[in-house]
């Protein structure tokens, strides 16, 4: 396989490991990281850390007698979380795994392009593009934000060049015209968030990516 050159920022990681990212999203870095090495390093760093500043906070503002009754009632509260926190192992790949099972319903977008839904919610949708070879997905806006993740193929647009794992970020400011590269036609996962969900959720997690 290529190397993946298009990476999942490292804000983006982090609010995946906190369990904070819109579930369309959840569910594209979930898929990156199941094709990443690099990637899934990182997430594992994550974690590890989340659970390191909790026990290091817990432990050095308190007292012998307390510490024993907080690291009590952190050991409860993470019982507590039944069902435990999403993690990538959890989601081994889930978009491929589907895709093995079950054929996926195409839409028409026009000029050989196609579309399938997999989901479209309050929280964002997640689709599936299907991109005949030399052809161009026809014009989109962004309302809100866009990730694109490659699965077969690869597509350049103004930006670059992403092939197999490569992972695009559009906001609605950046006008693109992904183009199919010839060869295999290009199949890319895409999530977009729903414009509601964008205003809250970008001041915490964009703002690094964007400097805006
Ligand atoms: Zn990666």
């Amino acid at each position: 396989m290529k190397t993946i050159t298009h990476h999942i920022p490292d804000p983006m990681l982090a609010a995946y490991a906190a369990g904070t990212l819109p579930h369309a999203f959840e569910v594209v870095v979930a898929t990156h990281v199941s094709m990443c090495d690099t990637c899934r390093v990182s997430l594992e760093a994550h974690q590890a850390v989340g659970g390191a500043i909790l026990e290091s906070a817990a432990a050095s503002d308190l007292s012998d007698g307390m510490k024993s009754g907080v690291m009590a009632l952190l050991d409860q509260s993470i019982d507590d979380q039944q069902p435990a926190p999403k993690r990538a192992g959890i989601y081994p790949g889930p978009v491929m795994q589907a895709l093995r099972n079950k054929a996926p319903r195409w839409k028409s977008l026009g000029f050989g392009v196609r579309q399938s839904i997999l989901s479209d919610g309050p929280d964002g949708s997640l689709r599936l593009l299907h991109i005949p070879p030399g052809r161009a997905v026809p014009d989109h806006g962004h309302n809100g934000m866009e990730l694109t993740l490659v699965l077969q193929g690869s597509f350049h647009d103004e930006t670059g060049t992403f092939g197999v794992g490569d992972l695009e970020i559009a906001d609605e400011d950046l006008e693109h015209t992904p183009i199919a590269v010839e060869g295999d036609p290009c199949i890319c996962l895409a999530a977009t968030d729903a414009p509601l969900r964008f205003r809250t959720f970008m001041p915490r997690v964009l703002q690094p990516l964007f400097r805006i």
